[in-house]
């Protein structure tokens, strides 16, 4: 158990980056399509079970949901927007609240991109990293689900998407995951100590 995320507790959730909380300190934001997985990985990080929802609550999936860690540090759940049913205006207004966050926060230290292991690097995901890369952001490709894959699998994919990350340039680190099976959990928590400046 990790007691900084352990502790990791609800702060506020903003619909535009100027409701977001004061922007000081360090904090790492999470991205990823619908159902890529992003909220069990959050909260298998956090060893909590109910910290981000897992179940879509419509609104909530709109907005920037800031969590605590202590005073200095923050972590982030960024709305995806892949699979969501809504029209292509809001997620056009969705896409640039995203772009927004992304170019101005200054506190942002790192950038997760949570990607199903079985379908990485979908356009969506492609986004995320050019924008984070733009702002000169470390990236960590996090691929969850890895227990749905055999380890062969598990090793290519990664052979894949590091042979990628290579080609595009730029910090991009990855790790694969499961929420499901509890891997990846140390690896993950020990690059956002780096991001977050924890000890
Ligand atoms: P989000 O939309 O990205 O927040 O995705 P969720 O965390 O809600 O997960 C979407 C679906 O994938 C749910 O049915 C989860 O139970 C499932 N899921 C999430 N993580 C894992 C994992 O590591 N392994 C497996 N097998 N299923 C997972």
């Amino acid at each position: 158990m990790h007691p900084l995320y352990q502790g990791a507790h609800f702060l506020t959730a903003a619909a535009r980056v100027e409701q977001a909380p004061l922007d000081a300190g360090r904090e790492v934001a999470f991205v990823g399509r619908s159902n890529a997985g992003k909220s069990s990985a959050i909260n298998a990080l956090c060893h909590q079970k109910g910290l981000a929802r897992t179940s879509k609550t419509p609104g909530r999936t709109q907005q920037l949901v800031f969590f605590e860690l202590d005073a200095e540090r923050r972590l982030v759940d960024l709305p995806g927007y892949g699979y969501a049913k809504v029209s292509v205006a809001v997620k056009l207004q969705w896409q640039a609240q995203l772009a927004r966050y992304l170019e101005l926060r200054a506190s942002l230290a790192g950038l997760v991109i949570v990607m199903d292991i079985r379908r990485p690097l979908a356009e969506f995901d492609r986004q995320m990293l050019s924008w984070g890369l733009r702002r000169g952001l470390p990236i960590l490709a996090l691929l969850t689900k890895a227990d749905k894959l055999k380890r062969g699998a598990v090793a290519a994919t990664l052979a894949q998407i590091r042979r990628e990350a290579g080609v595009i340039g730029g910090e991009i680190h990855c790790e694969p995951f499961s929420a499901l099976d509890r891997t990846g959990i140390e690896p993950v928590q020990a690059r956002l100590d780096l991001w977050l400046e924890v000890g």
